[in-house]
Parts: C-alpha cells; sequence; structure tokens
C-alpha cells in the first residue's frame, strides 16, 4: 500500500518553477531518497508536503486521505512530520523539554487547561513525561536528559530533533539533509539510527541528502532532481550509473 502518493505536483514562486510536475508513491515502511543539486526544489518539495507551501498544482495523500492544502498541524496530526534542514533544536531548552514541545503539540494542550491543572490535564501530562522519557532512553539520549540542547554535539542535535519528531508519533518521516555539518563518524551513526528508527517504529521514511554514502546507504527508491524537474527514478544502483544524474552533478561542481 502506498502511505504517501504526490501526482503531479507544481510549485511555482512568481515566474520561477521551483517544481514542476513531481509524483511520488512511497510504499508503507520504505526508506526513499530526494536528491539533486542545491536549488533544484527538494526542500520545496518538503514544504508542500508538510503543508508550509500550497501547491500551485497537485494533490497529496496520505494513507490514502487527501492533505492537499491542508494546515501543517493537521498534517502532523495525521501522521506525517520532518525534521528541518537547518537545526531547529531549542538550544536554551533541556533535551527533556525539547522533547515535551512535540507531545504539547500533538495533544494540542489548551493553556487553559494547563495553568488550572485539569484532571484531564494532568493525566495528559504524566503521560507525555512518561512517553518522553521512554522515547530518550529507547534513543540512547536519556543520559543528556537535562543538558540544554544547544550544549550537544551536533550529531546528538539533530538524533533530538528525530525524537521530537518521533514524539508526534509519526507513520510518515521527511528527513531535510539530516547527515549534512556531522563529522564522518557521525554520518555512519547516523546512517545507523535512521534504519533503528525505521524498525522500532515502523516508520515510512523520505530523506533528502547530500551526501551519496548515506543515501545509497541506506534508500531503497531515489528519485533525483534538477532545477525543480525530476531527471530520474531508480534504485542506488541505477542512480548511480544514469548519464543525466552524473551530468546534473558535474554541473554543480
Ligand atoms: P533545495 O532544497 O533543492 O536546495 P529549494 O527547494 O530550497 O532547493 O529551492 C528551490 C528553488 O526555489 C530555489 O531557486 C529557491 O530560491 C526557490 N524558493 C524556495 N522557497 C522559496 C520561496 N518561499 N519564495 C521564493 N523562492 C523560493
Ligand atoms: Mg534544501
Amino acid at each position: 500500500m502506498s502511505l504517501l502518493n504526490i501526482s503531479n505536483l507544481t510549485m511555482q514562486f512568481g515566474g520561477l518553477v521551483a517544481v514542476s510536475d513531481f509524483n511520488l508513491e512511497l510504499k508503507q515502511g520504505k526508506i526513499a531518497g530526494l536528491i539533486g543539486p542545491n536549488g533544484s526544489g527538494k526542500t520545496t518539495v518538503f514544504n508542500v508536503i508538510t503543508g508550509f507551501y500550497k501547491p500551485t498544482q497537485g494533490n497529496l495523500f496520505l494513507d490514502g486521505k487527501e492533505i492537499t492544502n491542508l494546515t501543517p498541524d493537521r498534517i502532523t496530526a495525521m501522521g506525517l512530520t520532518r525534521i528541518f534542514q537547518n537545526s531547529r533544536v531549542f538550544r536554551d531548552l533541556s533535551v527533556f523539554d525539547n522533547v515535551m514541545i512535540g507531545h504539547h503539540i500533538r495533544m494540542r494542550s489548551s493553556p487553559v487547561a494547563a495553568v488550572l491543572r485539569t484532571p484531564g490535564y494532568s493525566a495528559h501530562e504524566k503521560r507525555a513525561i512518561d512517553q518522553t522519557m521512554l522515547l530518550l532512553e529507547q534513543l540512547d539520549l536519556a543520559v543528556h536528559v537535562n543538558e540544554k540542547a544547544g550544549a550537544l554535539p551536533y550529531g546528538l542535535q539533530r538524533k533530538l530533533e528525530v525524537a521530537r519528531a518521533l514524539s508526534t508519533e509519526p507513520k510518515v518521516l521527511l528527513l531535510d539533509e539530516p547527515a549534512t555539518g556531522l563529522s564522518s563518524e557521525e554520518k555512519d551513526e547516523m546512517i545507523d539510527f535512521i534504519l533503528k528508527v525505521r524498525q522500532d517504529y515502523g516508520l515510512t521514511i523520505l530523506l533528502i541528502e547530500h551526501h551519496m554514502r548515506v543515501v545509497m546507504g541506506i534508500c531503497e527508491e531515489i528519485s533525483v532532481l534538477n532545477y525543480g524537474k525530476t531527471i530520474a527514478t531508480g534504485n542506488p544502483v541505477e542512480i548511480q550509473s544514469n548519464q543525466a544524474v552524473i551530468d546534473a552533478y558535474l554541473g554543480e561542481g
């Protein structure tokens, strides 16, 4: 079954066609890659899927339900979330609070309920605390629970963002360059980490990444964008030997 289905997606900014007639069928449990030179439209695809941009054209379905033009909140609540290209940890908050924020988004807790400490709120709050601790333990972040997020090495900050994303209990996770800026060792850890969370949380993943070792190592299917157009789709072996793809990357220098 296809969990995420994108058909004929076009996104235009004024005269610029950032994404043109993009199609994707992402099957349950798969990891697909979205690659292409800088400015080729990858993040724009994510911004449309997550409801940050309204597409100029096209239709998007999550688990059979149409999500075109829904708000980001709604789409997250339906089971799709992302991490951003640039780190968005709350640097001055603790590791614990960074993940708790994800729970609050999912529970849509009302500030009034929080202040009044209604019984319903307390039960939710207790469950959120337990789930946050469990998630941090499962992802080997529990030893850092009280540290400020901004003080963590960058590789752990990226993992923390994944933890926060998981706290919304997604079916589909979009990762925008999770390995960019990491050391070679951290990249290897990130590969293992992504494979582990896919397995442990039964996730379906769409990955944007520049580092070919990461992309080729974990993606089963890959789409390649260049100037907003899809120039190739296929498995890692097919993509690596595709002349149009090689040319697009050579053009980038
Ligand atoms: P990538 O993630 O592949 O590097 P992006 O999706 O960020 O590329 O950008 C694709 C193109 O769309 C770029 O030319 C970029 O400048 C443009 N673009 C992205 N977002 C906007 C926006 N909100 N307004 C205008 N142009 C945008
Ligand atoms: Mg990008």
